[in-house]
């Protein structure tokens, strides 16, 4: 089982143009973690999942697999199976020769395919459907039949690409949980990419959040939700949006309510934004905020509130019931849990 290393890789589509979907992408994905990555429609996730499948050609730089330079190593030999978002089920053979399809293409026996079709099987709880066709499953089993077939070959990495998007929450949050027992039982590399941030969270040991212009921010659910990066990472992470609050006189009165602190004296501090997640506001009677909106989501809220003139309005989480349009608020947001940014959107260590 491989280290999958990225050493200055650049990709891009067309050759003659200058528009790179990566340039110079660093990235280190250890031997047997469960890596995410997360990012926006089109930032290049299918893509760098291809590049390591060896299905969409690296436009320069390394790749290797520990210290095995792999560029130019075609899909087969680099013993990585890949489970798509369409299943990619062949309709007309039965659950059993889907699953077993790739070993007959490597020339396994016949006794040998079996053994490992009822294994695979038996994990995924497939035994009984093994003479349906893919019309006769539900999305739930027929992405359960890509999975099989992809861990009958014992690849080396598994790489997902949104396996979970055709399926309804409940199928989602089961498929999540079975994934993840997948992964605790044999340990093998897994990337999976998903828009999905519980999945991220859940899922993950380690997160790669990607955007138009390349990596933002490597690290664990926890580094990136305590600790993002950069503005991109802090808008893009955790369930409920961060509220980012730039430093400027419309803003002055949140900006006081937040930090207690003017504008003047924050941009003197060399902060450009500052970010407050709606999980960290405390909220108790008062009048400094008034309730302007408020998204009941079983048992918490999360609660739009409007600062005096202040043009954006402040969300916060609550599970008190009695909250509703038209009421006041106190905030508090400990200072601890702020984070601050620079004008170039970056960080600043507290
Ligand atoms: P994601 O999976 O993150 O949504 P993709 O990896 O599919 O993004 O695409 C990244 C970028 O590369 C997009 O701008 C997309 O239009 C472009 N792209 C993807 N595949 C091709 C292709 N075969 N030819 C040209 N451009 C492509
Ligand atoms: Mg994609």
């Amino acid at each position: 089982m491989p280290n999958i290393v990225f050493h200055q890789v650049n990709k891009r589509f067309d050759e003659r143009a200058d528009r790179h979907v990566f340039r110079d992408l660093n990235l280190h994905i250890r031997k047997g973690e469960f890596t995410v990555l997360v990012g926006p429609s089109g930032c290049g996730k299918s893509t760098l999942l291809r590049m390591i499948a060896g299905l969409e050609p690296v436009s320069g730089g390394e790749l290797s697999f520990d210290e095995l330079r792999v560029n130019e190593l075609p899909p087969v030999k680099r013993g990585v199976a890949m489970v798509f978002q369409n299943y990619a089920l062949y309709a007309h053979m039965t659950v059993y020769d889907n699953i077993g399809f790739g070993l007959k293409i490597a020339g396994l026996s016949k006794a040998e395919r079996h053994a490992l079709i009822l294994d695979a099987a038996r994990q995924l709880q497939l035994e009984e459907l093994l003479q349906r066709k893919p019309t006769q499953l539900s999305g739930g089993q027929r992405q359960r039949v890509a999975i099989g077939r992809a861990i009958v070959r014992k690849p080396t990495a598994f790489l997902f690409d949104e396996p979970l998007s055709n399926l309804d929450a409940n199928l989602r949050a089961q498929m999540r949980a079975e994934i993840a027992e997948l992964h605790r039982k044999h340990g093998v590399t897994t990337v999976y990419v998903t828009h999905d941030q519980v999945e991220a969270m859940t899922l993950a040991d380690r997160i790669v959040v990607l955007s138009r212009h390349g990596l933002e921010q490597f690290g664990t659910p926890d580094e990136l939700f305590d600790t993002p990066a950069n503005l991109f990472v802090a808008g893009f992470m955790g369930s409920h949006r961060m509220n980012l609050v730039p430093v400027d006189e419309p803003h002055a009165p949140l900006l006081q309510l937040l930090t207690g602190q003017s504008p003047a004296a924050l941009a003197a501090a060399g902060i450009g934004t500052i970010g407050a997640r709606p999980e960290d506001i405390e909220l108790s009677d008062g009048s400094a905020a008034s309730v302007q909106l408020v998204e009941r989501l079983g048992a918490e809220s999360l609660v739009h509130l409007t600062v005096a003139s202040s043009p954006a309005p402040l969300c916060a989480l609550s599970n008190d019931r009695s909250i509703a349009f038209g009421q006041g608020r106190a905030v508090r947001m400990p200072s601890h849990k702020l984070h601050r940014f620079d004008p170039e959107g970056n960080r600043i260590a507290p």
